[in-house]
C-alpha cells in the first residue's frame, strides 16, 4: 500500500507525461507519390539529374474534443490519372494510388465530421483537398493564408471557415498536438509536435526538410522563401526533438515513409 505521500507523487508524475492526455490515435494515410526527374531541386548541387520519389502522407488524430487532419495530399482527381499528373510548376509528377476520401470513409469518417484541419503549408501536394472540408476549422499561420490567398488557383475557398494563427498552437488545449510556427519553406510552414500516451512524442516536419539527408547536413532549397528563417526553424525543431525525445517523421522520405504503419493500422 502506498503512503500518502507516494500517492501523491504517482499522480504528479503521471500528470506531467504524455499519457495523461486525450489524444487517443493517430492515423497516417497514404496522400500520393512524387516523381522528382531531379532531386537537386531540393539538395543543391547533389545528386543532380537523378530521379528520386517522394512520399507523401496525411495524418488523423482522433482526440476526445474533436479530429484533427494534418495535411490533405494531392488532389483526389489525380487517383483517375493511371500516368500521373505533371504539377503546376512542372518540377514533379503526382500519383495517387488511393483517395483521401475513401480510405477516411474505411475508418467511418466524413469529411464533415472533421473539426480541424491543418497543414504544413499552401503548396498544392498539401493542400490537394483541403476545399474538401467545408465544416472543418482551417488553422493557418496569418502570413500563410495571405500567401495562399494570393495564389492562382487558391488552394482555399473564399468562404472556409478559417482560424488564423501567429506562432504555435495547442489545438485540444492538453499539450497533445501543438502546432509549430517553423518559417522558411513558406512565409507561414508550421510542423506538428504530437504527444501520444503510448508511442510518445513525435515531430511531423511537414516540408521543413524533405529528406533525412537534408536535416543531417541542414540542407535548405535554392526554391525556399527565405533561407535564413528555414535554417533557423531547423535548429529550433533539432532543440525540440532533444526536449522531447521525440521522433522525426518527414513526411516526403520515402525510406521513413516505409517504416511507418498506415491506416486501418494506428498509433495510439
Ligand atoms: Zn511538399
Amino acid at each position: 500500500m502506498l503512503s500518502f505521500a507516494a500517492a501523491l507523487l504517482v499522480m504528479a508524475l503521471a500528470g506531467a507525461g504524455a499519457d495523461n492526455n486525450g489524444l487517443k490515435r493517430m492515423y497516417v494515410l497514404d496522400c500520393g507519390r512524387l516523381i522528382a526527374k531531379d532531386q537537386s531541386r531540393w539538395t543543391p548541387g547533389v545528386n543532380a539529374g537523378q530521379q528520386r520519389e517522394l512520399s507523401n502522407s496525411c495524418y488523423l488524430f482522433k482526440h476526445e474534443r474533436g479530429t484533427l487532419l494534418w495535411e490533405t495530399g494531392v488532389p483526389d482527381s489525380v487517383t483517375d490519372q493511371k500516368g500521373g499528373v505533371t504539377s503546376p510548376n512542372g518540377a514533379v509528377v503526382w500519383f495517387r494510388d488511393k483517395t483521401l476520401v475513401s480510405q477516411l470513409e474505411s475508418l467511418r469518417v466524413k469529411p464533415n465530421d472533421i473539426t480541424h484541419v491543418a497543414m504544413s503549408h499552401s503548396h498544392a501536394d498539401h493542400t490537394g483537398n483541403v476545399k474538401m472540408f467545408a465544416k472543418s476549422k482551417i488553422l493557418l499561420q496569418k502570413l500563410e493564408h495571405e500567401f495562399a490567398m494570393n495564389m492562382t488557383p487558391k488552394p482555399l475557398t473564399d468562404d472556409q471557415n478559417v482560424q488564423i494563427l501567429s506562432g504555435d498552437h495547442d489545438v485540444f488545449g492538453d499539450g497533445s498536438v501543438t502546432i509549430l510556427s517553423t518559417q522558411g519553406h513558406t512565409p507561414g510552414h508550421q510542423s506538428l509536435l504530437v504527444k501520444l500516451p503510448k508511442t510518445g512524442a513525435l515531430i511531423l516536419t511537414g516540408d521543413l526538410v524533405h529528406f533525412q539527408y537534408m536535416w543531417d547536413n541542414k540542407i535548405v532549397p535554392s526554391f525556399n522563401f527565405n533561407k535564413e528563417q528555414s535554417l533557423a526553424s531547423i535548429d529550433r525543431v533539432i532543440k525540440l526533438v532533444a526536449e522531447h525525445k521525440a521522433q522525426l517523421w518527414i513526411g516526403h522520405d520515402k525510406d521513413i515513409t516505409a517504416r511507418i504503419n498506415r491506416a486501418p493500422k494506428f498509433y495510439e
